[in-house]
């Protein structure tokens, strides 16, 4: 049965986690160590990756980030351009129209207001429409496709411009815990054998007599190319203090950022600051949910819990009531874009339920696991 960390809610059944002898979670255990960090000596270690930059720079931009405009994306670029002078090329990933929303298409314009260059990509939208029908099908995933895409068209671009560094965001090997991802410090090198990207396999993308070639931007560069590049490829995370939801949401907040306004019940998310572009993202929340018995307010709650001394039973509370939510409209456009029906979608989705931790009550899944 399911077990929870016992210092926050995340649970056992996250891909890839493993608790310590004590029942924590890593990202708790690192929580700790956030607490005690020299900040100056993690800068001292950084200003070496700056130099790195400023020496390797071939075509007058040091670094690139990868941007949806989000409340990571901001802050990073802020930080990159204010705090350590460095001339970034932003780069965003172009998401169909029925999938853009109008809050995301404000942030980016927001973030490039803000004084960036940047570039944006199109992968071409029958395809993007093509795969994520697949991954859904699949896998359950309607992201698995876009994933591949967001972190495979950034080092590309990279290479192309011979830009010397990439700076992401988060490295979820310490904020969430996922070992899959292989770091513990800050060196992003070992990102692709990470949960989505594992093995940078694409054969399952090659359907209906896709050629590879048509899938360039889901394909991440090969080892070669990345060590002709010189590349190097850094979380920027590591490096900022108080570098959570909250924290994020706030800064980017006071630079122009919209977040969301919706009820929990809508989205299941009790701050609306995460993944802003687009709202399919919620419908993907509630199949994980389903899935592993742990959605976005689980997330939200734990990081509460470890940085902001979040009562347990409150924590409890929000999750039993909000995590897996997901409205019904944002299920009808998900459909309508993929071409399916309603029907369809929930044998799909019901196809991935674990059944050890949820049962069928007058056709609606209901947990049998106890939070505690
Ligand atoms: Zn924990």
């Amino acid at each position: 049965m399911i077990r929870f960390c016992k210092k926050c809610l995340q649970p056992d059944t996250r891909p890839n986690i493993e608790f310590d002898q004590n029942g924590i979670c890593p990202p708790c255990n690192y929580s700790e160590v956030v607490k005690n960090i020299n900040w100056n000596e993690r800068r001292i270690l950084l200003e070496d990756i700056v130099e790195f930059a400023k020496k390797n720079n071939h075509s007058g931009y040091d670094c690139i980030i990868g941007v949806s405009g989000g409340k990571d994306s901001t802050r990073q670029a802020i930080f990159v351009k204010e705090v350590l002078k460095l001339n970034p090329l932003l780069v965003s990933l172009n998401y169909p129209p029925e999938q853009m929303t109008n809050r995301g298409a404000y942030n980016i314009s927001n973030l490039i207001n803000l004084g960036f260059d940047t570039i944006t990509i199109g992968p071409s939208p029958l395809l993007w429409k093509k795969l994520m029908r697949e991954g859904f099908i699949k896998y359950g995933n309607w992201a698995r496709s876009t994933e591949l895409s967001l972190f495979s068209s950034v080092p590309r671009l990279a290479v192309a411009y011979q830009i010397p560094l990439i700076l992401w965001g988060e490295n979820p090997a310490l904020t969430l815990g996922e070992l899959g991802s292989r770091s513990d410090t800050y060196e992003g090198g070992q990102m692709k054998h990470g949960y989505t990207l594992s093995g940078g396999k694409y054969d399952w993308l090659l359907i209906d007599g896709i050629q590879p070639n048509e899938i360039l931007q889901y394909r991440y560069p090969s080892d070669e190319e990345m060590e002709m590049a010189g590349l190097r490829i850094i979380y920027l995370g590591y490096f900022m203090n108080h570098w959570t939801k909250q924290d994020n949401g706030l800064f980017a907040a006071l630079r122009g950022l919209q977040v969301r306004s919706n009820h929990p019940s809508e989205i299941g998310d009790i701050i609306g600051v995460d993944s802003l572009d687009e709202d399919w993202v919620v419908l993907n929340q509630m199949i994980k949910y389903y899935k592993f018995g742990f959605g976005k307010v689980t997330e939200i709650v734990s990081e509460e819990m470890r940085y902001r001394d979040m009562p347990r039973a409150k924590a409890i509370e929000l999750v039993k009531q909000y995590d897996g939510n997901c409205s019904d409209t944002n299920i009808e456009s998900f459909c309508d874009f993929i071409e399916i029906s309603k029907e369809y979608f929930w044998e799909v989705v019901d196809g991935f339920v674990n059944k050890d931790l949820f049962e069928k009550v007058n056709g609606k899944w209901k947990s049998k696991f106890k939070i505690q």
